[in-house]
């Protein structure tokens, strides 16, 4: 039998050092912005994910996986990262600690159940940053600033900021039932899922896929006309301030955001750059005020953002820097010259140089190849002559130049050779 990978996932073979690159470039910004790293379990229970994204969404009523454990107890691989987030910051009490304003990021696998194509498989990678415990318009923008600047550290072209709000409770429920009234003539043309939405959570007929050409979404009400006082004031300030640090933004009044939690500020980050395609969404993100008080918790709220990270390799494109190739490949020939290697090897390890050595034996051609394919700076090679007088020579693959060096100065030398180095970068 042969075996492949499941359909929707994928092995990273080749652009493992890209994803390293991309790893490396989030956890740089998150350092700027004080943002501390959790690691929350890959499953959960069921339950946390309907209470939390809602069981309304397309991603808990048909894109979840989910199964029982040997116990029976219905366990759910995570399809986003914000709902084990808000489970570990009630479950741990992190609401209580000092410093009011917990900042954290996650990075991994999420799962979900859905028609693989070109950059979304069923395992896919989510970066985010979840901003949780103090409810200002202060937070919502640096969200957005830190959301935009990470798109535009990876030399993607013409991004935009899409905002826009859908109010506190207050508001949630006048809109509410704004749409009832508006969508009540349409019902009998719209589809099943749209009439099981008309009672749970009429918001969701605006992102069915099937009705979406329907007349009666042209002139759906817009959240932005039924905003409390409040809500509006927080909205005034999120925009006066985005004014202030000059970041350009687009009011978009259809801006809804797939999933239950959201209220107030949602945005996402649109790119119209080639590389992904005009009017690309990168990522998104808003500010979740119900969410850790429907989990158990206080009255606290917060805000964040997320970004798949397939969609951010093929913004950043050639963007990142290819891997550093080996400090040294040692290429030895005959047995004793192997035996020596071993030795210079661990020696050079132990003091911080790369390299790597060949075990299979080859003649020199095939061994300069493998230096050229991983990118050596030296290749050094040993023969029974060098064996014999206790030196190794030498090849800097950049200059060209050969130097014959003893062994107990090798590693002085490398560090002269890279001092000096203006021929190499
Ligand atoms: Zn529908
Ligand atoms: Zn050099």
């Amino acid at each position: 039998m042969a075996y492949s990978a499941p359909r929707g996932t994928v092995d990273i073979i080749n652009q493992a050092p890209k994803w390293q690159q991309l790893e490396q470039l989030l956890r740089t910004v998150c350092a700027y912005y004080n943002v501390s790293e959790m690691r929350t379990p890959i499953f959960e229970h069921t339950e946390l994910f309907n209470r939390a994204v809602g069981d309304t969404t397309d991603v808990v009523s048909k894109e979840m996986y989910t199964f029982q454990d040997k116990k029976g107890r219905s366990i759910t691989l995570r399809p986003e990262g914000t709902a084990g987030v808000a489970r570990s910051f009630v479950e741990n009490k992190l609401f209580a600690n000092p410093e009011k304003l917990q900042k954290y990021y996650y990075m991994g696998p999420m799962f979900r159940y859905e028609r693989p194509q070109n950059g979304r498989q069923r395992q896919f990678h989510q970066f985010g940053v979840e901003m949780l415990g103090v409810e200002s318009p202060y937070i919502d923008v640096e969200c957005m600033v830190m959301a935009v600047s990470i798109v535009e550290s990876l030399g993607l072209k013409d991004v935009k900021l899409h905002i826009n709000s859908l109010g506190d409770e207050e508001s949630r429920e006048a809109y509410r039932e704004a749409l009832k009234e508006h969508f009540k003539p349409a019902l009998k043309d719209l589809c099943y899922d749209c009439n099981q939405r008309f009672e749970k959570n009429p918001l969701r007929i605006l992102d069915c896929k099937v009705d979406r050409a329907h007349e009666s979404m042209k002139d759906a009400p817009k959240t932005i006309d039924y905003l409390s006082e409040s809500a509006k004031a927080h909205f005034d300030k999120v925009c006066s301030l985005l004014d202030d640090l000059e970041i350009e933004y687009v009011l978009d009044v259809n801006l809804v955001r797939g999933l239950d939690y959201y209220s107030h500020t949602v945005f996402e980050v649109i790119s119209d750059d080639k590389k992904l395609g005009t009017g690309s969404t990168v990522g998104g993100g808003g500010r979740y005020s119900s969410l850790i008080s429907e989990l158990g918790g206080p009255e606290v709220t917060g805000v964040g953002f997320a970004f798949g990270m397939e969609r951010l390799l093929i913004a950043a494109g050639d963007g990142l820097n290819e891997e550093e190739g080996l400090d040294v490949y040692v290429m030895p020939l005959g047995d004793e010259a192997r035996d020596l290697s071993v030795q210079i090897v661990t020696m050079l390890r132990a003091n911080g140089f790369s390299c790597d050595m060949d075990y299979c034996e080859r003649g020199l051609k095939g061994q300069f190849k493998s230096a050229d394919r991983f990118d050596a700076h030296f290749s050094m090679i040993i023969g029974e002559e060098e064996v014999k007088n206790e030196v190794v020579n030498m090849k800097c693959n950049h200059s060209k130049e050969q130097t014959v060096v003893k062994l107990e100065n090798i590693v002085s030398f490398i560090d002269e050779h890279y001092g000096e180095g203006d021929h190499h970068e």
